[in-house]
């Protein structure tokens, strides 16, 4: 696989307490996710829209990299993150895949995350 094509997961709770994730086991869901499918490595983030998620992103982005964010909506998503990518040089509409997770079961969440990542060619 290209570097392009290798893609990083995180898993975005809203701190964990927010009823939109409550149908779901997010530890079930997570490692299913890191054992099962083809990402590089996938992690749980407890609030990526905060202060202390634009510095972990000023830290972790990096231009050769997709990633794939499991969290709110998508257009939330390309919102909040914009600025962020920005800063490391990356096109928020290229490198982040967002995928709106919200009030899934741990089971349709990661027939979501499968089935997005065959269509981007992720195998
Ligand atoms: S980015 Fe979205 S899912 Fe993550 S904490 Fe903010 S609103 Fe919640």
């Amino acid at each position: 696989m290209t570097e392009a094509k290798k893609i990083g997961f995180a898993l975005c709770v809203c701190t964990g307490k927010c009823p939109g994730f409550e149908k779901m086991d997010m530890w079930d869901f997570i490692n299913r996710v890191r054992i099962e499918l083809p990402v590089e490595y996938a992690f749980i983030h407890p609030q990526l829209c905060e202060e202390d998620g634009d510095r972990f992103f000023d830290d972790y982005l990096r231009e050769d990299r997709k990633y794939m964010i499991a969290g709110c909506a998508p257009t939330m998503q390309y919102k909040l993150f914009r600025d962020a990518f920005k800063e490391r040089g990356l096109d928020v509409k290229k490198n982040l895949v967002p995928l709106d997770i919200r009030d899934m079961t741990t089971e349709d969440a990661f027939q979501l995350v499968e089935k997005t990542l065959k269509e981007l060619g992720a195998e």
